[in-house]
């Protein structure tokens, strides 16, 4: 009996002990974050140094290079975020219809590792959010001026620009809701830098001279890729001078009005004005992001907290004349992450596995000692955290956008790194099949669609292979029943 008592106790103690060194987890999100645009990814904007916050976490942690998304656009990213599960699985194809809060969720299980969760920003899934210990959510896309939230008290309204008035919201679960005594994911999602791009008054004065240098590609003629690329959302023919740009509005953007301003040049002059204020967004995100490290590093937090950076997909900032997203190719597929946590993460790590946004569910529940659903489709990155890549970690990715409009059309493709396989089959290509096949280790800005071309027919067929198995292996309906159910749904709203 005494040797139970004692034996008991042990166990008594070392869950304690379990539990009280449970890191936090501070997740931050954005909406529209290029890869490109961080500073830690070593791109053309690397020595303007915006984000050196953002950065500092990859130098803490690690700079994940090859982390993509399940399909591309702002509502389905964060469907896969909260299920883990590609769209045909968790129901969310596009930005329009409903969303099924009631399927399972990690938030709905994290609780059982003795987290508290909350969400505090821009959701984008209609209807109320389920699960989170505490929520604040913005409606839509919410405003960049002045936003307004639903809370469980109802709507409320804030002063002040989104991107400061998000990290306040989270700051102030934080500091007076929060329960120290158990560990916490709280999720940082913020508005910016999502179209129309407008910053804080601060910002705006900082980038109101800045110079940026243009993408090789900002004057692609989509030659071998006409069909599906071209006419899509491009900074000539889309950007709009008055609402995107504000020259309507900013007096010091009237030399856009010019009539005089016209062909390459003013595609030019579109695309310093856009790179100004996409910029003069993400320097607000990014102070916000030191203002929450601030916080956990003043109340002795910071080395038990993981913090993790990423958004709901990358974006053009030029890259074929272009800006938004949606499209498979690495821009707008790829997204940015970044994460540290002190122990297990060793610092300025590059992590060059295939990640996937299906993958960020799985890791929280992990990170908590929470098993995740067998039907969660992502995987732990855990494992790679600590440089531990399982042998079996997937050698392909598997994408499919299914919204139509903005220039671009419905696809599906296969990724292994180094080569990518296009199928389009939406409105654009008139319902045909239209494919694309694109070496990216000797075209990396997918210029040159050798899809057609004899010397790759051996890769194309291994490719169409792989991509009939990952359909098989995610559980891919065929699209016309896709359409059904969606049509379906668009119906019942
Ligand atoms: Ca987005």
């Amino acid at each position: 009996m005494k040797l139970h008592l004692v034996s008991v106790l042990i166990i008594l103690t070392s869950c304690a002990l379990i539990r009280a060194e449970q890191p936090n987890i501070l997740w931050l999100f954005c909406d529209d974050m290029a890869v490109n645009g961080i500073s830690a990814y070593d791109s053309r904007f690397s020595d303007m140094k915006i984000t050196p916050n953002i950065d500092r976490i990859a130098e803490e942690g690690v700079r994940f290079e090859r982390c993509y998304v399940s399909n591309s656009v702002c509502a389905p990213s964060r469907a896969t975020l909260l299920t883990g599960k590609h769209s045909h699985k968790n129901g969310k194809y596009g930005n329009i219809e409903p969303y099924n809060h009631d399927q399972m969720q990690f938030q709905k299980l994290i609780g059982q590792g003795g987290y508290q969760s909350a969400i505090i920003g821009k959701t984008h899934l209609p209807g109320s959010i389920q699960g989170f210990d505490y929520w604040e959510t913005l409606p839509g896309h919410g405003l960049y001026e002045n936003p307004a939230f639903i809370t469980a008290e109802g709507k409320v309204r804030f002063e002040g620009h989104s991107s400061d008035v998000i990290a306040d919201r989270a700051l102030n679960w934080y500091n007076t809701k929060r329960d120290p005594e158990k560990p916490f994911i709280l999720m940082v999602h913020f508005k910016a830098p999502h179209r129309d791009w407008t910053p804080a008054p601060r910002f705006v004065e900082a980038f109101k001279e800045a110079s940026f240098p243009e993408p090789d590609t900002l004057f692609d003629n989509y030659a071998t890729r006409e069909r599906a690329a071209a006419h899509a959302m491009g900074i000539g023919a889309h950007m709009k001078i008055g609402s995107d740009l504000k020259a309507d509005h900013w007096p010091h953007r009237s030399y856009l009005l010019d009539e005089n301003l016209k062909g390459e040049a003013l595609v030019r002059a579109k695309y310093q004005a856009y790179m100004r204020d996409y910029f003069a967004c993400v320097a607000g995100v990014d102070e916000n992001v030191g203002r929450l490290v601030q916080q956990l590093k003043d109340d002795g937090l910071y080395d038990n907290t993981i913090v993790m950076f990423s958004s709901d997909q990358g974006f053009y900032l030029g890259e074929h004349g272009w800006f938004d997203k949606r499209w498979m190719y690495e821009e707008s597929f790829r997204t940015p992450f970044v994460a540290k946590w002190k122990g297990v993460i060793e610092p300025s790590t590059v992590n060059e596995d295939l990640a996937q946004n299906i993958d960020f569910a799985p890791t929280f529940l992990d990170i908590a000692g929470v098993a995740a659903p067998e039907d969660m489709q992502g995987e732990s990155l855990v494992p790679l955290f600590g440089g531990q890549t399982p042998d079996d970690w997937r050698t392909s990715l598997y994408y499919h956008y299914y919204m139509e409009g903005h220039g671009t059309t419905r696809h599906e493709g296969v990724s292994d790194g180094n080569y990518k396989f296009i199928r389009f089959y939406g409105r654009k290509t008139k319902g045909e099949d239209v494919f694309e096949l694109y070496d990216l280790n000797k075209d990396p800005a997918e210029m040159n669609n050798v899809y057609g071309n004899p010397e790759m027919a051996g890769k194309l067929a291994k490719m169409k292979a792989e991509l009939a198995l990952l359909r098989d292996y995610y559980d891919v309906p065929d699209e016309e029943v896709v359409m059904m159910k969606r049509e379906k749904k668009e119906k019942s709203k």
